[in-house]
C-alpha cells in the first residue's frame, strides 16, 4: 500500500481510484493529507502515525470536502483539522455522507470509527495564508474550480506541493464547480512553482511528479482539455468533445465525468449569453 517514501514522505495509495493519501513527517509536526479509503487502509494509515509521531502535534489537511477524501476524517487518531472556509460553509454536507454511506454500504465496508464530516479547526480564507509551525511552513492557495472548496498546499523546507484533484495524470479535469475558476486555478501553477520550487507534486490520484516539467505537460494538458471541450461545445460538435475521451484509461466511468463536465459547461456558455 506504500507506494512512495523518501525521509519527508510516505504515500498510501489505495487501489480505490488510485487515491493518494500521505503523511509528511518533518521536525515540528506530523501532516496527514486526504486519509483514505478502504477501512483497513484507514487503519495502517492510523498505525503509521502512531507509530512516528512521538511528541509531535498531528495535523490534518483536507484538500477539498469529496466523499472519497473526507472519509477518513476521524480514523486516523486526535489531530487539528486543516481546510477551506467553505468546507465549513457548504450546505450539502448529509449529501457527502451520503455517498460514504451508499459506498460502504455497497461493499458491505465496516469501519471501527464513526464516519462524519470534519470538524475544520485551522480555517484557510485567504489566497497564499500561511500557517508555520516552528520551522515548517505550510502555504495555502485557494484551487476552486474542481470544487468550490479545494486547496493547493506547499510544505517547505520539505518540498512538497499538494495538489489535490488537479494536475493528475490519470485524470483529466474534474470540473464539478466552474470551468473559468479551474482555469484560473491552473494559471497559479506557475507561479507556485516558481515562489515555492517544489521537488515533489502529490495529486489526489495517480503518479507523483518528481520534476517541473511533468507538472506543467499536465497543466497544459488539463487547459488544452478544458478549451477544446469548450470550443466544441460552442460550436455543438458533440462528436468532437467526446474525441476528447480517446486514450484514457477508463473509459465507462471517465465517460461519466466527461458528460458532467459537458452539462457544467453547456449551462456556462448558455449563462454567458444571456
Ligand atoms: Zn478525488
Amino acid at each position: 500500500m506504500i507506494t512512495f517514501k523518501n525521509k519527508h514522505i510516505t504515500i498510501f495509495q489505495s487501489p480505490i481510484y488510485q487515491t493518494n493519501s500521505s503523511v509528511i513527517e518533518t521536525d515540528d509536526m506530523i501532516l496527514v493529507v486526504d486519509p483514505t479509503t478502504l477501512p483497513h487502509e484507514v487503519v495502517k494509515i492510523r498505525d503509521y502515525v502512531t507509530r512516528v509521531r512521538k511528541d509531535l502535534p498531528v495535523y490534518l489537511f483536507f484538500t477539498h470536502s469529496d466523499w472519497d477524501h473526507i472519509l477518513g476524517y476521524n480514523g486516523i487518531g486526535e489531530a487539528k483539522c486543516i481546510g477551506a472556509e467553505r468546507m465549513i460553509t457548504r450546505e450539502d454536507k448529509e449529501q457527502i455522507l451520503a455517498q460514504i454511506t451508499s459506498f460502504d454500504d455497497q461493499y458491505y465496508l465496516v469501519r471501527d470509527y464513526e464516519v462524519r464530516y470534519p470538524h475544520i479547526d485551522y480555517v484557510v480564507n485567504r489566497d497564499g495564508q500561511q500557517l508555520k509551525i516552528g520551522n515548517t511552513t505550510m502555504t495555502f492557495y485557494a484551487s476552486t474550480g474542481h470544487t468550490d472548496d479545494s486547496l493547493f498546499a506547499t510544505i517547505e523546507p520539505a518540498g512538497i506541493l499538494l495538489s489535490g484533484d488537479y494536475l493528475s495524470d490519470i485524470e483529466f479535469p474534474y470540473i464539478y464547480h466552474s470551468s473559468h475558476d479551474y482555469e484560473n486555478t491552473l494559471n497559479k501553477v506557475e507561479d507556485i512553482l516558481l515562489n515555492h520550487s517544489p521537488g515533489l507534486l502529490v495529486p489526489g490520484h495517480g503518479n507523483l511528479a518528481e520534476d517541473c516539467q511533468e507538472i506543467l505537460r499536465r497543466k497544459s494538458a488539463s487547459l488544452a482539455y478544458i478549451h477544446e471541450l469548450r470550443s466544441s461545445l460552442e460550436e455543438e460538435d458533440e462528436e468532437r468533445a467526446d474525441m476528447l475521451l480517446h486514450g484514457w484509461r477508463f473509459p465507462k466511468v471517465m465517460g461519466e465525468f466527461h458528460k458532467g463536465n459537458m452539462a457544467l459547461i453547456r449551462e456556462e456558455l448558455q449563462n454567458a449569453k444571456r
